[in-house]
């Protein structure tokens, strides 16, 4: 397992070392689009519909199961979709699919008086033998020109078999990832009916199975060409709901369990992320706007990583460039995609991952292992969520926060004077625990329940129509009980989420890091017996380490502290799984 992980990671590590060239939109329209120099005349409806409600509901009605089947069959033709794969052909490769989903984006644009402006975006690097490869985006001009700053939902097209560059299998890759190219295509159809204030990108990459150079070469290219981009949100492997024999953790429960109901958000970072602040605005804007109506009702799950353990998607090199990006991914999946392993016999990176089995010999396929209704559920989610980023306002900032006994006073600085603001509280988990509405002021005082706690709060400004913006930066509050807020010079604090499910943040505050010389946590049982040591390089301000103890292991344990070889505090936290 562990060399596998090895191999896995170079691999990945030798492919970014040679970077995208010549990266360019064959439709000169898109970069000046990107850029805000363009006259949102052109672009707007007839009758424009912006009403965020309606926006919210009609995605919720109109987002259709059979519309993302038939993309899946559409994509089954093209045999590979390799990344290194044919691209003469009009009918099989990668070549002949991404052909066929600019045809797509170019057929609702029409049906949508052109307001879709459409192309791809070229780039050089070599891959499988390949040279040049194509993304393909479709771009709703949003109708504010003064910020730019654009919402990107995409999906990789690409697909794979064991061999990372056969270019013959059949790769039909209908979980991974034609799962998240029907949601891609399905909200570029539906949510071209309405106007935004920003720009909307749709967009299938490729090569992200060979180190994620399709996601990469959009996220250089708009860091180059100061390109704004207010949100990304990656969709891969969203469609599947049956696990597999082998899965990365977090993991799923066991072979042919089968979840159609819960979704999971990976993004980096824990204290004072706005990737994870990007995921908390999805799932509050899903309970608010969607949840209360709908016929099932999804569980959305903020996840402590990143992605899962050695696994990466194309959300990864917009972070790096300085993006804030987040993933869906099915809670769900057939397989960890360790193929070298001998014994490895799930879907995922395998000929197996197809749409599903014909069960009673009719030559027709009648058990699906992508679940179209969970499939148009989790476009729901996105769809939404990209629309209230895409029509609501910019994030006030937390300016002074003071405690006061049992009351913590708050002030916010927002240029924009919305008067209207939701302060979040998080105490226990990777999630707001507790909200808070502050009414035609920018102060308040809260009345705090508990005292022997340290949380992490932020704030979004809420415009007149009731639409929320991001969350802003997390400010540490620690609470004591007196009016002191400020962290100690080296302070452990209670991990995020507890209890644990599989992985957790440890974070703990160092004022002063030149003193310090080693540091490491270390966690036992309640008997004592090690069960791991993470050693840490410690920073000034919040540290953090991801813990991941893996499936099947519940019970309470301890985690302690060690700066330069001195216990500084342990802890107790619960495993939940
Ligand atoms: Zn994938």
């Amino acid at each position: 397992m562990k060399r596998a992980l090895l191999l896995l990671l170079l691999g990945w590590i030798s492919a970014q070392a040679i970077s995208q060239s010549n990266i360019h939109f064959t439709n000169p329209v898109i970069y000046n689009v990107l850029k805000g120099n363009y006259d949102p005349q052109l672009y707007a409806p007839a009758f424009p519909v912006d009403d965020p409600y309606f926006i919210a509901q009609h995605l919720a009605q109109n987002i259709n199961p059979d519309s993302l089947k038939a993309t899946l069959i559409a994509l089954q033709a093209f045999h590979n979709r390799n990344t290194g794969s044919d691209t003469i052909s009009e009918t099989i490769g990668i070549g002949a699919a991404r052909k066929w989903v600019l045809k797509q984006f170019d057929r609702i644009s029409e049906q949508q008086s052109f307001r879709l402006v459409t192309g791809y975006l070229e780039f050089d690097i070599p891959v499988c033998g390949m040279e040049r490869h194509k993304n393909v985006v479709a771009v709703l001009p949003g109708r504010d020109t003064t910020d730019p700053s654009c919402i990107i939902i995409e999906a990789h097209l690409d697909s794979r078999c064991k061999g990372n560059c056969d270019i013959d299998c059949l790769a039909l890759g209908m979980e991974d990832n034609g799962s998240g190219v029907a949601l891609v295509i399905e909200l570029a159809r539906i949510m071209s009916r309405f106007v935004y204030d920003h720009t909307i990108v749709f967009m299938t990459v490729t090569g992200e199975e060979q180190g994620l150079v399709g996601s990469g070469a959009f996220a250089v290219y708009a860091k180059n060409e100061n390109i704004p981009i207010k949100l990304v949100q990656n969709n891969d492997i969203v469609g599947g709901v049956i696990c597999g024999m082998t899965s990365s953790p977090p993991s799923c429960p066991g072979f042919n369990h089968v979840d159609s109901t819960q979704v999971r958000l990976f993004s980096f970072g824990g204290f004072n992320s706005p990737h994870k602040q990007l995921s908390r605005f999805i799932k509050l804007q899903y309970n608010e706007m969607i949840k209360p109506t709908a016929t099932v009702e999804m569980k959305v799950s903020i996840m402590a990583p990143e992605d899962r353990t050695g696994r990466g998607s194309d959300h990864i090199p917009f972070r790096e460039n300085g993006f804030t990006a987040m993933r869906f991914c099915s809670a769900n999946e057939h397989g960890d995609g360790n193929v070298t392993d001998p014994d490895y016999h799930d879907r995922q990176h395998t000929i197996d991952d197809i749409l599903g089995v014909d069960t009673d010999g009719d030559q027709e396929i009648d058990s699906f292992f992508v679940d179209f209704n969970y499939l148009a559920r989790n476009a729901v989610i996105n769809g939404n969520a990209a629309a209230m980023g895409a029509l609501g306002p910019e994030s006030p900032t937390i300016s002074f926060v003071s405690q006061d006994g049992d009351f913590l006073y708050i002030e916010i600085t927002d240029p924009h004077d919305y008067n209207e603001y939701a302060v979040a509280m998080r105490t226990y988990s990777n999630d707001f625990d507790t909200l808070f509405y502050i009414h035609g002021a920018k102060t308040a005082a809260i009345d705090l329940a508990n005292h022997d706690l340290n949380i992490f709060i932020s704030a979004a400004s809420i415009d007149s129509r009731g639409i929320e913006s991001l969350f802003s930066e997390e400010y540490l509050v620690k609470i004591t009980g007196t009016s002191e807020i400020e962290p100690h010079d080296v302070e452990l604090f209670q991990n995020k989420p507890n209890p644990v499910d599989e992985t957790t943040i440890i974070s703990f505050w160092v004022k002063n890091p030149s003193a310090v010389h080693s540091a490491k946590v270390i966690i036992t049982s309640t008997e004592g017996k090690a069960v791991k040591e993470i050693p840490v390089t410690v920073h000034e301000g919040m540290n953090e380490v991801l813990f991941d103890h893996g499936y099947n292991m519940t019970g309470t344990f301890l985690y302690s502290l060690y700066i330069n070889d001195q216990l500084i505090d342990t802890r107790k936290m619960v495993f939940a799984n």
